[in-house]
């Protein structure tokens, strides 16, 4: 580690978290770093500590939370392990666009919700809120994830991003941080050409990043891109790459235009990273001290090995709990011990959002993700949405009406055409479809955007 690395970590990190009162990110760090490595009993122990809490809060403070527990009896004293927790119902993404503000804590100051909401990839579009300390914690999450991949505070970080809200206003408050403390490179996949790919290649034999923190999808569109021009790539010491399934043959790609291994994420906006994978590459370790995984079929928890749909519970953000949330993701717990020595479960598989690509008339592409969280979730009363391409400039977007069995507004529906086409070019068709509803792939995973189309860089 070289002597700026040093300074940055001991010195300009932490006043500038104590600047920003941001300093319990801190504390959050240092519990992590020791976590990780307790005993799988004793994590969760510790996790049982926390759902005790949380639901004893949630019943006490949280009317939605009580009218659920007192329909099925549930008393949250008595809790004696994870799994009681079964008992009570799932939480669904409907519930929370239903009764959202009845899931926040009555005692709460409206000065700590930080509001956010998802895309609307694996169903539809919610917004919640979570607390400042919670931001503080998802943070310390995260930086910890990124050191297994080898990297630490100080170091450079290239992100290859499909979405452009995310990159941070080019402020010179911003530049400043930038250069001194966060050392980060954002190059926009939103939409991407030929002319794109190039100066993102060159941006990052620039900057030299020792990570690069990617959509799935978008790097593996680079990666595809330096291999059909014989480019000679930048090598990172590592990839983390997130927000996407990561496909095994774009795994197989990226792994070997970079030169470096990849190390898989599993996160998402509802609560930041859920599980990372570690130098072991042999599944996904849990975000264990924060978030309470669950794999079901139906009622039942999955067998051991079996996949289900992954249900979790935030064991930190109190302002507004979210407890046995359906994320809309399939994965396979694992709780065999990992030779690295990390307590933490693993979650050995995830399937959830694919998205492809979508081809514009002069060949531009825009990402699937980008159109999920940017167009599609602005509409969250517009429920699930699929887009489908089978020529480029043409879109289908396929609505499920749910039992309601009504249209959504003209608005909704202009405003969906409206923004395809800032995106996609103004000579775009836009069409619609209203079916009842949109059935998962057999695998139980939601596919948001589907295309047929060929394109140099896709195919
Ligand atoms: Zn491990």
């Amino acid at each position: 580690m070289s002597i700026y690395q040093r300074i940055v970590r001991n010195v300009l990190y932490p006043l500038d978290r104590w600047r920003t009162r941001d300093s319990a990110e801190l504390r959050y760090l240092h519990e992590f770093e020791r976590t990780q490595f307790l005993p799988r009993e004793e994590i969760r122990e510790r996790a049982l500590e926390r759902l005790k809490r949380v639901l004893e809060h949630a019943h006490r403070r949280c009317p939605f939370y009580r009218r659920r527990s007192d329909s099925v009896g549930f008393i949250p004293g008595d809790l004696n392990s994870l799994s009681d927790l079964s008992a009570l119902p799932i939480l669904e993404k409907r519930d929370i666009q239903h009764h959202r503000d009845d899931m926040v804590a009555t005692n709460w100051s409206r000065d700590d919700l930080i509001q956010d909401q998802t895309g609307g990839s694996t169903g539809a579009a919610i917004s919640f809120f979570l607390s400042h300390d919670r931001k503080c914690s998802r943070a310390a999450a995260t930086w910890r994830h990124n050191r297994w991949a080898g990297w630490d505070i100080g170091d450079r970080v290239a992100m290859v991003w499909g979405s452009t809200p995310d990159i941070p206003e080019n402020t010179l408050k911003w530049r400043l941080r930038n250069l001194l403390i966060d050392r980060n490179l954002c190059l926009d996949t939103g939409h991407v050409t030929e002319s794109k790919m190039r100066s993102f290649h060159h941006a990052l034999k620039r900057f030299r990043p020792k990570i690069i923190q990617a959509y799935a999808k978008s790097l593996a569109l680079l990666a595809e891109y330096l291999d059909s021009h014989n480019l000679e790539p930048y090598q990172p010491q590592a990839i983390v790459s997130s927000a996407e399934v990561l496909e095994p043959a774009d795994r197989e790609r990226i792994e070997r235009v970079f030169g470096c291994p990849i190390f898989n994420r599993y996160g998402c906006r509802e609560f930041s990273v859920i599980a990372s994978e570690c130098p072991e590459h042999n599944g996904l370790h849990t975000m264990g001290e924060g978030l309470y995984i669950e794999v079901v079929r139906g009622d039942r928890p999955a067998r051991s090995g079996e996949s289900g749909a992954i249900l979790v519970t935030d064991l930190l953000n109190l302002a507004m709990p979210m407890i046995r949330y359906r994320i809309g993701d399939v994965g396979v717990l694992d709780e065999s011990t990992c030779p690295c020595g990390r307590g933490l479960s693993r979650l050995q598989s995830v399937e959830g959002r694919i998205t492809d690509f979508l081809v514009g008339n002069d060949n531009r592409l825009v990402s699937g993700v980008f159109l999920a969280t940017y167009v599609v979730a602005k509409l969250p009363g517009l429920g699930q949405v699929q887009l489908h391409q089978d020529a480029p400039g043409h879109v289908l977007y396929k609505i499920a009406m749910g039992a309601a069995s009504s249209v959504p507004p003209k608005s909704d529906l202009g405003f969906l055409e409206t923004e395809t086409k800032r995106y996609l070019g103004d000579d775009t068709k836009v069409e619609y479809e209203f079916v009842r509803e949109l059935p998962a792939e057999p695998s139980g995973k939601h596919r948001f955007c589907i295309s047929k189309v060929k394109h140099a860089l896709t195919s």
